[in-house]
């Protein structure tokens, strides 16, 4: 049992002083509100939940900071994704993953889905344990001390029609069939959720959809509308929006996350809010992929429950994500204030969580005990009221960092990893 005093800290009800936290089992088990700190280890600024990255692709973070000369759409960005997917085996995704998680718990993330579709060795020969891949992923965020959701994705077509590239091949099993049957030999554990992923309409044909879904237990994540020539493509082979062919596959309910939904009908919208899914924006992402703002209000005003992922990491602060879904409301409505900040809050925190698999998200009784500090006295949050905290701190103002009721960052330091920077440094340039 341990016990930690925050001076404030954002309760479901909103923020109180003096909080006492009592963890039991990874979960907490008592919280006590105008409290002494006692032994208690003291928190001096704003505790707030960890942050769910509802969509992650760890290895395009050795794309950061490489791609921004010469211009180019989402479509030439990927050629440039491909050259470092080919570059990869087990050991080297390992490094460069344990890098990306680091990099995440400094940034106040304590849970990431990995949309993994990376499974084979080049030219999709499987490897001899055939889940070496999503294994290293999971030692990786063993190691940075994150919940993992590995969200095994399905890829089998370079595109609606089109055969796989030579570097596609990797991310194939062939047939939705022989995906789920390696899929089955996945375990969860304690930190480890197992859920499935459709990659997209593109790489996934519509008579193996109900395969996917049905050989999925857990959460379930889908690509949607990133780009609107995948609507086009869509359209012109279904006569269907992606949207409606996910819907009459059986893939759209509420453990389903649409990962981006930018493009969208009016009906789209109906539809994914009348079954209920999540709605997982990136908004650092879709910023440098030049891929559009999607309507994340009408998603939520048609019953649809919303997250945030890095996605790429071009950035990886989950206060840009928040401030950036919000920012890109106003740019496109004229209009301050499209989410109140308990609205972002539920979707960074308690709505991510869920979408992942969590029981987190939320200081709460029998909640895990997953949650941060802000410092509430920085340059960038000085004078800040604290229910608008989120809006104001960025992942630099991330002191301490809390997963099951453990430790894993103080004063702002991976007490594991040590030099995260150092780690990512030489993953990258082993790669470049
Ligand atoms: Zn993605």
């Amino acid at each position: 049992m341990s016990t930690y005093f925050a001076r404030s800290a954002l309760l479901p009800g909103g923020v109180a002083e003096n909080v006492l936290f009592t963890v039991d089992g990874g979960r907490i088990s008592h919280i006590e509100v105008a409290a002494e700190p006692g032994s208690a280890t003291v928190l001096a600024g704003l505790v707030v939940p960890g942050f769910a990255n509802a969509h992650s692709h760890a290895f395009h973070r050795a794309l950061r900071g490489r791609t921004h000369d010469g211009g180019g759409t989402f479509w030439t960005w990927r050629e440039q994704m491909y050259r470092i997917a080919a570059a990869l085996d087990p050991d080297s995704y390992y490094e460069l993953a344990r890098g990306v998680y680091g990099e995440m718990v400094l940034a106040g993330y304590t849970s990431v889905g990995e949309f993994h579709y990376l499974h084979h060795a080049p030219g999709g020969k499987p490897y001899a344990e055939r889940n070496a891949m999503g294994e290293a992923l999971r030692g990786a965020a063993k190691h940075a001390g994150i919940r993992l959701t590995l969200l095994d994705t399905c890829y089998l077509a370079g595109g609606i029609g089109q055969p796989l590239s030579h570097t596609q091949q990797r991310f194939s099993d062939g047939t939705a069939d022989g995906w789920a049957a390696r899929v089955a030999e996945l375990a969860g554990d304690e930190t480890t959720v197992i859920g499935g992923a459709v990659h997209s309409v593109r790489a996934v044909p519509a008579g193996q959809l109900a395969t996917v879904a049905a050989a999925t237990a857990g959460p379930l994540h889908v690509h949607l509308s990133e780009q609107q020539a995948e609507n086009d493509q869509c359209l012109e082979a279904y006569g269907k929006t992606p949207t409606e062919l996910l819907a009459g596959n059986g893939i759209l309910d509420e453990r389903t996350s649409l990962v981006h939904a930018t493009h969208l009908t009016s009906a789209d919208i109906a539809t994914i809010g009348e079954h209920r899914c999540t709605a997982c924006f990136c908004p650092s992402t879709e910023a440098d992929l030049a891929d559009g703002i999607g309507p994340a209000r009408e998603l939520v005003d048609a019953g649809a429950r919303l997250s945030l992922g890095s996605d790429q990491h071009a950035a990886i602060d989950p206060l840009l994500e928040l401030q950036r879904l919000e920012g890109g409301e106003r740019l496109r409505t004229g209009h301050r204030g499209r989410f109140t900040p308990a609205e972002l809050s539920t979707a960074a925190f308690a709505d991510g969580h869920r979408s992942l698999g969590w029981d987190a998200g939320r200081l709460e009784t029998g909640a895990l005990a997953d949650f941060l500090c802000l410092r509430t006295n920085s340059v960038r949050t000085a004078g800040t009221l604290p229910e608008q905290m989120l809006l104001a701190a960025t992942a630099a103002d991330v002191d301490t960092v809390v997963v099951g009721g453990k430790i894993i960052v103080r004063n702002g330091q991976h007490g594991r990893l040590g030099d995260v920077g150092a780690l990512l440094h030489n993953a990258c340039e082993s790669l470049a």
